[in-house]
């Protein structure tokens, strides 16, 4: 059994947090440390730590994260312009929360992909 993150406190309310978006597979919400006008995080409810931990069971989850992330970005008037999604996978992909999730980015340009 993988160990919660603190996206599980999130997903279940029990720590403050502008929801963006929430049903029965994904969250969604402001990222803590915006690093673009609009930085938001899209997560499975399910605990998943990381993208090598995926199964086929969670492609439907997977598929609605990036829904809700059109989704999103329409509603913070960043899609026209273009946002990216990103995940991060363990250390060399620099990820640092054991709960899968997507970054939303967007609201100004973000540069090359990996600067
Ligand atoms: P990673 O590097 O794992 O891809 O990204 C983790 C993200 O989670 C970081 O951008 C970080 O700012 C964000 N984060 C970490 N803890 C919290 C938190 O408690 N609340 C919110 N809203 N974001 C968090």
């Amino acid at each position: 059994m993988a160990e919660e993150t603190i996206f599980s406190k999130i997903i279940r309310q029990e720590i403050p947090t502008e929801l963006l978006f929430q049903d029965d597979l994904v969250t969604a919400f402001r990222d803590i440390s915006p690093r673009a006008p609009s930085h938001i995080l899209i997560v499975p409810n399910k605990l998943i730590p990381t993208v090598n931990d995926v199964t086929e069971d969670d492609e439907l989850a997977l598929g609605r994260m990036i829904t809700v992330a059109k989704k999103l970005a329409k509603e913070e008037g960043i899609d026209e312009n273009g946002y990216r999604l990103i995940m991060n996978c363990n250390k060399h992909g620099g990820q640092e929360v054991y709960h899968i999730h997507m970054h939303l980015l967007g609201g100004q340009p973000l540069g090359p992909m990996l600067a």
